[in-house]
């Protein structure tokens, strides 16, 4: 693949006012105009160039914006305050009452909430599908459907979406597919592979030092423009907008992302073999015993690997709690949710990120109790770490 979403973001050049090396961080809500007249026409979206209030747009959410862009591959991208921030509103404008959703049923736990039990509210319907079963997926779209939704990598089961034949699926209804790809940034980039709207909640990876929470929605200029409307924009109007002070910060850890995916990945690959050789139920698409391993294979950009995160099964939800409560004794990582961050983070889904999925359907889609789902971080000795974790899991007699 020519596409090079990391030397995209290196050629960015941003310069401060003063020719810092960063660019200054825009420390304003609002902006003064010296015609009234080019105020009227920036409300009216006909002013380039022109800044009017920070909850539309302001120079620093719109540096990080584009280097996210650059990365992705899309015309252009809204930084968002959150994740969810940046699902939300996509979703809102893509749909209204009686329109339908054909979602991935194993996603993150908060966006399977606000599909399941928020949209209704609006009588949006989603159907959720194995998204792994492409024949599954057409069945479900309906003349009232909207939007294909998925997670490149699917949180916290590992699955792989098909992003080429998703996208095929969703131009031969004309409707839109949508990609969370907060898992596999820089490892698969969805929009070359057909999707039209990429998604991260830059809280995980992509920012790396769980310092802040943001996100993203990159996409057409077109969509972006609806989203950012003043009249009927749901970024704009539902206003979950991310403050210039850290898209700054985010912007200069971008700068590392692909070296620290490598690090990430390279370390991921090691623990999930010798987990798996030493007979641990280990899920990873690197591992060629992962059901999409070839699928992961076709899609990536092969030198930031298969990502950071990988999933075992100890079989109980106690045994998991013990395994991670002496694993955080030991210093070999945290007992917390969330990803991407430099040291090791681990945390049962059943019982924190996927709760808001009944148990029933829990058990259905294959997240048992026992499963711990791990963000490895970037250990200079990742040997020292495994041979750490072993030893726990010795004591606790899982190995
Ligand atoms: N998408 C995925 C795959 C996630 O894991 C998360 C959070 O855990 C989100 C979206 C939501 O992001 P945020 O917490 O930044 O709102």
């Amino acid at each position: 693949m020519s596409f090079k979403p990391a030397n995209n973001i290196q050629d960015l050049q941003y310069f401060g006012e003063f020719g810092g090396v960063n660019p200054s961080i825009s420390d304003s809500s609002t902006y003064t105009f010296l015609s009234a007249k080019t105020m009227f026409d920036t409300f009216e979206g006909n002013a380039d160039g022109c800044y009017l209030y920070s909850r539309h747009s302001s120079p620093s959410n719109l540096y990080l914006g584009e280097a996210l862009a650059a990365m992705e591959g899309t015309e252009t991208a809204n930084v968002t305050a959150s994740g969810m921030g940046a699902i939300t509103p996509v979703l809102l404008q893509l749909c209204g009452a009686g329109d339908h959703i054909v979602s991935s049923r194993t996603i993150y736990g908060g966006t399977y909430a606000f599909l399941k039990n928020f949209t209704p509210r609006f009588n949006i319907a989603t159907s959720f599908v194995d998204i792994t079963k492409l024949e599954a997926v057409e069945a479900a779209i309906t003349e009232h459907t909207k939007i294909i939704f998925c997670e490149t990598v699917s949180n916290p089961l590992l699955e792989i979406a098909d992003i080429n034949n998703l996208s095929k699926l969703a131009k031969k209804h004309n409707i839109q597919l949508v990609v969370d790809n907060t898992f596999s940034p820089l490892s698969v980039s969805p929009a070359k592979l057909g999707a039209d709207i990429v998604i991260h909640s830059l809280t995980k990876f992509i920012n790396g030092s769980s310092d802040t929470v943001g996100g993203v929605v990159c996409g057409s200029q077109a969509l972006i423009d609806q989203l950012r409307n003043v009249n009927d924009g749901a970024a704009m109007l539902l206003g979950a907008t991310m403050d210039s002070f850290r898209s700054a910060s985010i912007l200069k850890n971008l700068r590392t992302l692909h070296i620290r995916m490598q690090q990430h990945s390279k370390n991921a690959l090691f623990l999930a073999q010798k987990f798996e050789a030493d007979g641990l139920k280990t899920v990873y698409p690197g591992l060629p015993s992962h059901p999409s391993h070839q699928l992961f294979k076709s899609m990536m950009n092969t030198q930031y690997g298969f990502g950071g995160m990988l999933t075992i099964d100890v079989g109980a939800l106690n045994k998991a709690n013990m395994l991670m409560e002496l694993m955080q004794h030991k210093n070999l990582g945290y007992l917390a949710v969330s990803l991407g961050f430099y040291k090791t983070l681990f945390s049962a889904p059943g019982s924190s990120t996927s709760s808001e999925i009944p148990e029933d359907e829990q058990k259905e889609m294959g997240l048992s109790d026992g499963l711990i789902r791990f963000s490895i971080g970037l250990d200079a000795d990742i040997e020292r770490t495994y041979n750490m974790m072993r030893e726990c899991m010795v004591s606790l007699n899982i190995l």
